[in-house]
């Protein structure tokens, strides 16, 4: 088939895709390689998720950053879907969360309000390993984090096997950590079962966020979902606002928080100590890192 494909595209044409395609699989396998011994080169940010009617900070995303030697920064769009492939998201995974504990229990122990919580992305390989319940517990209790300052974020191809999810889900909520479904509307099928998940907060995606521009049509989707969330009782969290009408739009449509540039991109938790804790800044902070593409 190869052979006749490229004598009736033409060698070059042919020639060009069979590259690209090479290339991406050895980025990859070289990415997966890399992973094993990233170690300190991996790091992680916090964006700040504030309430929409009051300004302040409620919690922050903690964000995976790769910052490689040669390579140079690497998207977690990029590495974490191969980090789950070859399996290096659990241990990545769970150095993230148990980061994300102690710098929340840190901030409350600093003066953040005592409701303040970590909200930790968590990919669908993470939650169908049986151990996963036993860790984040673990994690809670060694970092004195309590159950309520966590929020675990889960996308809705994670939840596609409900057979599995649903029970650690359960598990989790019993125990008082909430969970969150990330870049809702993006995925497949989610309404299908929403009304049976045990789920306390949808993120509406930052794609639905961008059309806001004071239409009903632009605003249709991000209507729909807060509207979903007020009658599944859920908190709607939008993300990736960028402007001041975004948030208004947002905030008149009946969303409680919201996460964006405009409120502040990701930054080092020594960046975001004073606004967090409400102290005065040290010296020598360091700007929030650049940027303003969304993966
Ligand atoms: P996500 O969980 O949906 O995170 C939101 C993404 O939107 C982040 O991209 C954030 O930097 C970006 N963002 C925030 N505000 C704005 C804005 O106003 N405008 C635009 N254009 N973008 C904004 P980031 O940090 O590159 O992360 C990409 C994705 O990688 C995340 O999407 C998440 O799915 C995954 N990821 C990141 N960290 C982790 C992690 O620790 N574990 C797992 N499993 N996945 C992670
Ligand atoms: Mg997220
Ligand atoms: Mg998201
Ligand atoms: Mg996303």
């Amino acid at each position: 088939l190869a052979m006749y494909e490229s004598k009736r595209a033409g060698t070059h044409g042919w020639k060009a895709y069979d590259e690209s395609m090479t290339d991406r699989r050895n980025r990859d396998a070289l990415l997966a390689a890399e992973l094993e011994q990233a170690g300190d080169q991996l790091s992680v940010l916090y964006q700040p998720l504030v309430d929409l009617s009051t300004g302040t900070a409620v919690a922050v995303e903690t964000l995976l950053r790769w910052h490689h030697p040669t390579l140079g920064p690497i998207s977690p769009a990029e590495f974490v879907p191969i980090a789950e492939r070859s399996g290096a998201i659990d241990d990545i995974g769970r150095r993230v969360l148990d980061q994300a504990c102690r710098q929340v229990r840190a901030w409350v122990d600093a003066g953040a309000d005592p409701a303040f919580y970590a909200s930790v992305n968590v990919s669908p390989r993470q939650l169908e390993d049986p151990a996963f319940l036993d860790d984040v517990l673990g994690v809670l209790e060694r970092s004195g984090l309590a159950p309520r300052n966590l929020v675990l974020e889960i996308t809705e191809t994670a939840i596609v096997d409900q057979r599995t999810a649903i029970p650690v889900l359960t598990a989790l909520r019993e125990r008082g950590i909430r969970i969150a479904i990330d870049d809702f509307g993006t995925g497949y099928s989610a309404l299908h079962y929403l009304t049976r998940l045990p789920v306390d907060v949808l993120k509406i995606d930052g794609s639905f966020v961008a059309q806001l521009n004071g239409t009903r049509q632009g605003a249709a989707v991000t209507e729909a979902i807060i509207r979903l969330g007020q009658i599944l009782e859920l908190t709607t969290v939008g993300e990736g606002i960028e402007t001041a009408a975004q948030a208004a739009e947002l905030q008149a449509l009946g969303c409680a928080i919201g996460q964006g540039y405009l409120f502040a991109r990701p930054a080092t938790a020594a960046d975001l100590d004073p606004m967090i804790t409400g102290r005065s800044p040290g010296t020598g902070t360091r700007p929030a890192e650049p940027g303003g593409r969304h993966p």
